[in-house]
């Protein structure tokens, strides 16, 4: 096991302590908190073992799985709890569900030879090439990759789903390095977030998006734009004001601008964030709530915010036409959100099925590769004429 990652959390101190021991014994570099907020803080890419406690004040182990799907995580992972095996497996068919590899389930308490047993199991040939190392980009590439001009943002349509009319696009960030190709956002957004570098993101993401909005209302296009915002950089009370002020130098409209926030579960100031969001709202601009129904896109934060609009996951989406629970959830985050007034949109449609389903169930607006992958601004007005002839 020489050199292979294990990250433990446990918020019993005493267990956290055994479990690092044992693998320490067996070689692991082992990192171990007893706080489950420092997860997302530890955690990185080429870790190959995490060890989870499923309950912990605050949080639960399940709560941290979104979290690694984002992050296309491949960590393997062994869930302990001190509660009944029944909800140990229910963990472990949640996490299946989601794609990760479940390495084994312990019931506290465990002895130091079943723990070893679960983790003998590990086969390190399941991490891929390009976790090695030598292929990440370094903080530094990332510090200086907006000034030379490699990142870009890209624009995926959102489709008024009764007429089929364009309502706007959300900008997604794309980060093509020099040497390393493609970069995928759920990995450079995590790290920026780690080490500061998310507010100079931001503001490059949202100038470059709100720029481009100008440009639309210039060629007498009626777009939105969708700007996703990272909860770490919703902790400044002046943000709603420097983004307004922005858009007023841009001379773009406010209410054409949505922005697009996701997880709460693990910020230290949940009212100071909701208070920016309300004083978002009151400046006019919109506000989704991203990812609904993935832990951390909460029933809690939709009562406590004031969002317009609801986008349903594309973890649910992308199965309705085939899995039944899936439909079942699309289905009720429609009716939820029709009740308490929102405006509704399904990412991840991928073939006409999803679609089909989707519009006769009511729902508002729909974003997917069925009808577009991201574009460039300058790809838009071609894919536009296609789509209003077809
Ligand atoms: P998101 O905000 O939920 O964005 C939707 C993601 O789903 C995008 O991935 C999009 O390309 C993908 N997608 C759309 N339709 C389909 C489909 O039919 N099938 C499948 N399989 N995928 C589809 P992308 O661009 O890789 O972005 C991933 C995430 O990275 C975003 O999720 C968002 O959370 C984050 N992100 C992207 N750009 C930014 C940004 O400028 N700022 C921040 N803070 N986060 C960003
Ligand atoms: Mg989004
Ligand atoms: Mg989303």
């Amino acid at each position: 096991m020489t050199g292979l990652k294990l990250l433990v959390v446990d918020d019993e101190t005493d267990f956290a302590a055994f479990v690092a021991e044992v693998a320490t014994d067996m070689d692991f570099k082992v990192q171990s908190t007893d706080n489950p907020k420092e997860f997302t803080l530890l955690y990185t890419a080429d870790i190959n073992i995490i060890v989870l406690d499923l309950f912990m004040p605050g949080i639960d182990g399940i709560e941290l799985l979104p979290f690694l799907n984002k992050n296309k995580s491949r960590a393997s992972i062994i869930f302990m709890s001190g509660k009944d095996q029944y909800v140990l497996q229910a963990a472990r068919k949640l996490a299946l569900e989601q794609g990760m590899t479940v390495l084994g389930i312990l019931q506290k308490p465990f002895r130091a030879d079943e723990l070893e047993n679960i983790l003998n199991k590990y086969v390190p040939q399941s991490v891929p090439q390009s976790d090695n190392q030598n292929d990440q980009p370094s903080l530094d590439e990332l510090r200086q990759a907006v000034g030379r001009q490699e990142m870009r943002l890209v624009y995926q349509p959102q489709i008024n789903m009764a007429n089929n009319k364009v309502m706007g696009f959300e900008a997604l960030l794309r980060w093509h390095h020099p040497t390393k190709g493609e970069i995928p956002p759920n990995y450079f957004i995590p790290l920026a977030e780690k080490n500061g570098l998310i507010s100079d993101l931001s503001d490059y993401v949202a100038k470059t998006a709100i720029q481009q909005l100008g440009t639309w209302t210039d060629h007498g296009y009626d777009f939105r734009i969708s700007i996703n915002f990272s909860p770490k950089i919703l902790d400044d009370l002046d943000m709603p004001e420097k983004l307004a002020q922005c858009a007023r130098d841009l001379n773009a409209d406010i209410s054409k601008i949505m922005i697009e926030v996701t997880e709460t579960a693990l910020m230290s100031d949940v009212a100071q964030y909701m208070d920016i969001l309300a004083r978002m709202r009151m400046k006019g601009f919109r506000l989704a709530i991203d990812d609904f129904g993935t832990g951390f896109s909460s029933l809690q934060q939709l009562v406590r915010a004031p969002f317009s609009e609801l986008k349903i996951d594309q973890v649910f989406v992308r199965r309705m036409d085939t899995d039944k629970d899936c439909r079942t959830i699309v289905e009720i985050s429609i009716l939820l959100a029709h009740k308490m007034g929102m405006n509704v949109i399904a990412e991840g449609i991928e073939n006409e099925a999803v679609w089909n389903i989707l519009r006769d169930l009511g729902c508002d607006e729909g974003q997917g590769y069925w009808m577009s992958k991201p574009l460039s601004a300058e790809e838009i007005p071609l894919w536009l004429t296609k789509w209003s002839v077809e």
